[in-house]
């Protein structure tokens, strides 16, 4: 069935493969290490019809509790080298909206005091997209790269940090790449110039069009690197104080845009101020407890289903819904139901 590709496994737990440490089996389970498989793999379940899904590090995603009926390929291909050096630099440039607002410090992240001006970029680098984002930056790191300190702590891989566009601060992700290589719909590898791929706050048109990335060009610069490795260590440690690293999937909801914000006349745009407005820190249903640090984060307890969250969910939209006449959106993507 698989023409010769070893080691497909079948009927494998997706839970311990996600950061909720949710979610049934897959039917169907590979990991890719290299292009040529990934791509091989990825071709026959095309042709076979065979439902497939990429896993990056799984820290974006509620996975059903009957799992995922066809193929999860996980990738796994760690591959990192330095381009090129531009022959003129350019200029950092953030046009879209992170979304960061700040409020009461010692409740929800403050940032403002760590942001500065950022050098020009003057280096292009290549990473593949299966490479964690954390072990990436300490890559960037060592050659004296700097940029990606924003982007402290968030346990995903580069694939996943292009499709969800991620946001670090007042920074995202899109602010970086300068290409994305993918393989398309029809099998066939493909460049994309940043300038024609849709970005904005937590989205990438990538994902509707179905592309798979394989690997990405990134602009950095050679900062201030002592500054920088400064900037990723506070950042971390602010973030630890105040949200739960583990048994998550970092933030369930997307935050509102400055102009809902503002018409409503709230001092925030975290999703987590609305939902701690409507008292529900805390509040559990089966083995799912949004979480009493950060009110954006649904822990799993112990042996949280994602029935238990779906339920949660669902009441903490309409508590939100009820007190702000507002619409939650999620930010996690949901995979087998
Ligand atoms: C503790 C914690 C803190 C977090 N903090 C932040 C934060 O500060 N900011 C933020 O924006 N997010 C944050 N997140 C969310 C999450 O880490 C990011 O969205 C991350 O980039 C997801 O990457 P992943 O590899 O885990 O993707 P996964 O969860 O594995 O997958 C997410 C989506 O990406 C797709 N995908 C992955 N790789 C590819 C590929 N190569 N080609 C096509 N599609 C692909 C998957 O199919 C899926 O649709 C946090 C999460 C946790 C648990």
């Amino acid at each position: 069935m698989w023409c010769g590709v070893k080691n497909i496994q079948t009927n494998i737990p997706l839970a311990s493969y996600t950061t909720f440490k949710i979610g049934g089996p897959a039917k169907y389970f590979y990991c890719a290490k290299n292009i040529k498989n990934l791509i091989k793999v990825i071709k026959i379940a095309r042709r076979k019809k065979i439902l497939f899904f990429i896993l990056g590090c799984g820290s974006n995603i509620l996975v059903s509790d009957e799992g995922f009926n066809g193929l999860v390929i996980k990738n796994e291909i760690l591959e990192t080298k330095i381009v090129k050096t531009l022959k003129q630099n350019i200029n950092f440039q953030q046009k879209l909206d992170a979304r960061y607002f700040p409020a009461h410090p010692d409740k929800y992240l403050q940032f403002s005091d760590l942001d500065y001006q950022t050098e020009p970029f003057d280096t292009e680098v290549e990473v593949s997209a299966g490479m964690p984002l954390q072990s990436f930056i300490q890559w960037t790191f060592k050659n004296k790269l700097t940029g990606l300190q924003w982007f402290a702590g968030i346990p995903g891989s580069i694939g996943g940090a292009i499709i969800c566009n991620i946001h670090g601060g007042a920074k995202l992700f899109s602010d970086y790449i300068s290409e994305i290589v993918v393989l398309d719909k029809n099998n066939r590898i493909k460049k994309i110039k940043k300038k024609d791929v849709k970005f904005a706050y937590d989205f990438s048109g990538l994902k509707k069009e179905e592309l798979i990335i394989l690997k990405v060009k990134i602009f950095l610069s050679h900062g201030d690197i002592k500054r920088a490795k400064s900037v990723y260590q506070e950042w971390f440690k602010r973030k630890l104080k105040i949200q739960l690293q583990i048994n998550c999937p970092g933030s369930i909801f997307k935050n509102f845009s400055l102009k809902i914000t503002r018409k409503i006349g709230v001092p925030t745009s975290s999703a987590g101020w609305f939902i701690d407005q409507c008292e529900l820190k805390g509040k559990k249903i089966g083995g799912a407890m949004v979480s009493k640090n950060h009110a954006n984060f649904i822990i799993n307890t112990g042996h949280g289903k994602a029935k238990d969250v779906i339920m949660l969910i669902s009441l903490i939209k309409q508590k939100v819904r009820d007190k702000f006449n507002i619409q939650l959106q999620e930010e996690i993507q949901y995979i087998g139901f």
